[in-house]
């Protein structure tokens, strides 16, 4: 039984072609699964009965189930959505009010092997890569339970989207050219896997490269991140740099709050200099708690000194505005199981 979500047209011209029928067909499947995002084959009006009953004996629209769906008081809905082999991620719509924008904030992993302390997801450790159809069923499966369409893509869920590249960047291009989301609306997040950063760079993306940096100096970086043991601050500095070289491209630094952990006026002065010759914005993330730790969020006096010191440094700034936090669907907070 082939599953039709995830196919190219080409794919999908296979199917119809062994079905001795049009390459037009395959084009409205195409639409009907992309565009219109249709749960079953039956709903795909413009095909003749016939054509899809015997469509139905090949294939089916999907093989993945909604296990979980919560709605937070702000509008931010938090899916956790199940595999065939009984693994399960979750998948985050975040709405803005202010704007028309509707972005899905998808997995790449199930669990992570990164292990930060300060994130839900990595103290799951990694149990496995999502391939690139998994990836973008996500969105598939936000559009099919709305009825709205995805407009932006944010690679901030479950796991270290570098370290699954080849089915990140493949999800990419098929966010691209079959679900039609520009490149720029699609945001890439990274705890800095140096590496796969060059990688990027020598591809020329043009998406947004988003580095969970969360630190001033090395020291504080270690207590937060194991990461920066193998791929530390100053390699960073360079592969940023080199990056912002050959795409030309602005990166978002993101940065992680604690309260006097790495939010105190000289972290902030310290930070200011790191990035003086990157070119970036940053994106201020206040902690949010999980249950494993016992770090905190600081004061909105002190997130808003830090910023001001930034700004002030010349960098644009802004504060990530906390959403689905009552369901456990805010940044950090995602672990991929029923609690
Ligand atoms: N693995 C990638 C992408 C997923 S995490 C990365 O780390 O960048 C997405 C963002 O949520 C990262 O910036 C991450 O550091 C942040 N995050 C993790 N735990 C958090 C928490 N408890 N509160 C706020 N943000 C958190
Ligand atoms: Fe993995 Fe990102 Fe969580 Fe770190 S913050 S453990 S890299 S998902």
């Amino acid at each position: 039984m082939k599953i039709l979500s995830g196919l190219s047209l080409q794919e999908i011209e296979e199917i119809t072609d062994e079905l001795k029928a049009s390459k037009f067909r395959a084009r409205q499947i195409h639409n009907w699964i992309y565009l219109k995002s249709v749960k079953e084959i039956d709903e795909m009006t413009d095909l003749s009965v016939k054509f899809r009953e015997e469509l139905k004996k090949v294939a089916k629209v999907t093989d993945i189930k909604i296990k979980v769906k919560q709605v937070s008081s702000d509008g931010t809905i938090k899916y956790l959505l199940e595999y065939p082999d009984g693994e399960c991620v979750e998948t985050v719509l975040m709405r803005f009010d202010n704007r028309a924008n509707l972005t899905a904030c998808v997995s790449s992993q199930v669990g992570c092997a990164v292990n930060c302390s300060f994130c839900a997801t990595g103290k799951r450790g990694f149990i496995r890569n999502l391939n690139y159809k998994e990836i973008i069923e996500q969105v598939l499966m936000i559009q099919r339970d709305t009825d709205l369409k995805v407009t932006n893509v944010v690679f901030m869920g479950q796991g270290e989207p570098l370290l699954n590249l080849d089915n990140v960047l493949k999800a990419m291009e098929i966010f691209n050219e079959n679900f039609q989301i520009g490149a720029r609306r699609l945001t890439v997040s990274t705890s800095g896997i140096i590496p796969q950063i060059n990688k990027l760079a020598e591809l020329d993306m043009q998406s947004t490269l988003a580095v969970s940096l969360h630190a001033p100096n090395h020291e504080i970086r270690l207590k937060l991140m194991q990461i920066e043991d193998k791929y530390n601050m100053s390699d960073l500095h360079k592969a940023l740099k080199n990056y912002v070289e050959k795409t030309g491209r602005r990166i978002t630094i993101e940065y992680l709050l604690i309260k006097d952990l790495n939010d105190t006026i000289e972290s902030a002065k310290e930070l200011a200099h790191y990035l003086k010759d990157i070119k970036c914005n940053v994106n201020l993330i206040p902690y949010n708690p999980t249950a494993e730790n016992d770090y905190q969020r600081p004061s909105n006096n002190s997130i808003m000194k830090f910023k001001f010191l930034l700004e002030h440094s010349g960098k644009k700034v802004t504060v990530r505005l906390e959403r689905g936090a009552d369901i456990d669907a805010a940044c950090g907070q995602l672990k991929g199981k029923v609690c």
